[in-house]
């Protein structure tokens, strides 16, 4: 396809939003992009973070482009996500359902502008160089703007499609700011909600999870980072990574003041923040870069999501924001889910990864498949213990993961399965030192419990499981 690139403009996609809050809420987004049609536009049909289509094209109500003689005309699809820009257009405007608060969607209201670029940005697929430029036209002046986004004359910018895909924004009136800086980077966190967690144990705990995580892994990727929580009157538990950003929301805001709600605000932050280096660096071959207009499967999804479970938790009890009992508690959580699942001895957690495209997000059929949360952290545990016990607890996991983070992640060369095992591997000290957990855990079915017996034991730990109506109880207890 031909086309003309304006001659003299910036290669830059200059982007306006305004809120649209007649009714349902939506917002109108108008891209003026460097080219005339005709073009193509593409809207990502997934978003990281969620290995499954997101097919965002459903919130398109409308998609128009502005000819030479100022008329506007409808844009003709050419696949389920994409739209033909005709001759001479430039400047394209849509109109975007925005009433969705969970943490990887775009909502508005009368005292919020949240915006996830991934589900309603469009990108010029043949040129994901381009850069950004925002203008959050209707947010008034006295508004706060979290992102992780640079900001300049005004505007918000991106370097290119995959940072504004990564570059969620928050705005509104009322938005509390702390912040604090961990080994000389700057940390931010930002909540929007009526009611709120305590500021002070909430910032404590934070700086003890972050210092200890970068102690561990040595150094911090991003320049920067903001914690970002929405805290709507609606009831969502979820949270979402990026390079330099996470967005976390619970809902309603009241649960933020029970300690349950604290503490799974807490469990999240401390899991989000583990993947600005695993998933956001440390990146299974298949999403580096990521291809943002296609099912992009891994088998990797137990080290994306596995591991970080498995560490968050771990970061957690190593920093001192739990005890040794609330560790176990989350633990036995975990495990009930791992016994109680007999999906797990059907389909591998490596098979599971790859099909998360399919039924990663919902229960699917009875006894199909694994979750990659829970059967990956069970996985890393038993990774975890072997390379403690063959190096005399001189070396873990997390020295695995670190090695990662310095030869792949840091370079962002995207992962392989044999890369993975190779490293632990090598850190447990001999090649073949986790073949057995590979094999029997992470591509076969087998039953780890005697496994999972033997590893609590080896950390003076005692695991039992009773069944009561069916349904199993794990218990962990202090030997
Ligand atoms: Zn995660």
């Amino acid at each position: 396809m031909t086309q003309t690139v304006a001659s003299g403009s910036e290669q830059n996609i200059q982007v306006a939003i305004r809120r649209a809050l007649e009714g349902t809420p939506k917002i109108e987004l108008t891209a003026v992009f460097p080219c005339e049609g005709p073009f193509e536009v593409q809207l990502p049909v997934w978003r990281p973070g969620r290995y499954e289509k997101g097919n965002f094209g459903r919130y398109v109500y409308s998609m128009r482009g502005k000819q030479s003689d100022g008329t506007w005309v409808d844009l003709k699809k050419s696949t389920l996500h994409k739209w033909q820009v005709p001759e001479g257009v430039q400047t394209i405007s849509w109109i975007f359902f925005a009433d969705l608060f969970n943490a990887g969607s775009t909502g508005v209201a009368e005292d919020i502008l949240y915006i996830n670029p991934v589900n309603c940005f469009l990108y010029h697929p043949d040129h994901q160089d381009w850069g950004y430029s925002i203008d959050l036209i209707d947010v008034p002046e006295n508004w706060s703007v979290a992102t992780g986004l640079k900001h300049s004359d005004g505007q918000w910018h991106a370097r290119d499609v995959q940072n504004i895909m990564d570059s969620p924004i928050l705005a509104a009136e009322a938005l509390t700011h702390l912040s604090y800086e961990s080994q000389g980077i700057p940390f931010h966190i930002w909540i929007y909600g009526k009611d709120q967690p305590d500021p002070d144990s909430f910032m404590k705990d934070h700086i003890a999870f972050t210092e200890s995580q970068i102690a561990h892994f040595g150094s911090f990727p991003a320049e920067h980072y903001h914690f970002m929580y929405v805290l709507p009157e609606r009831d969502v538990r979820h949270g979402v990574e990026h390079e330099d950003t996470t967005v976390i929301a619970l809902g309603p805001s009241a649960k933020s003041q029970t300690k349950a709600g604290y503490d799974e605000l807490i469990g999240i932050a401390s899991h989000e923040l583990y993947h600005a280096w695993n998933v956001k660096r440390i990146r299974p071959a298949e999403w580096t870069p990521y291809d943002f207009s296609q099912a992009c499967p891994s088998r990797l999804g137990y080290v994306a999501e596995g591991v970080t479970t498995y560490m968050g938790d771990l970061f957690l009890f190593e920093s001192g924001v739990i005890d040794l009992q609330g560790w176990c508690l989350l633990t036995e959580r975990l495990l009930d889910r791992h016994v109680n699942n007999p999906g797990r001895l059907n389909c591998s957690v490596a098979e599971s990864s790859y099909d998360t495209w399919l039924d990663g997000y919902e229960p699917g059929v009875p006894g199909r498949k694994g979750s990659i949360y829970v059967e990956g952290a069970v996985l890393a545990l038993l990774c975890d213990v072997r390379i403690m016990q063959l190096t005399g607890g001189e070396a873990s996991l997390q020295t695995a993961m670190r090695m990662l983070w310095e030869q792949f992640g840091a370079d962002r060369i995207g992962l392989t399965e044999s890369d993975y095992w190779s490293v632990l591997n090598e850190v447990a000290g001999a090649v073949d030192a986790l073949e057995d957990l590979r094999f029997n855990y992470a591509e076969g079915v087998e039953d780890s419990w005697d496994d999972l017996v033997a590893a609590m034991e080896w950390q003076g730990l005692e695991l039992t499981k009773t069944i009561e109506d069916g349904r199993w109880h794990v218990a962990i207890i202090n030997a």
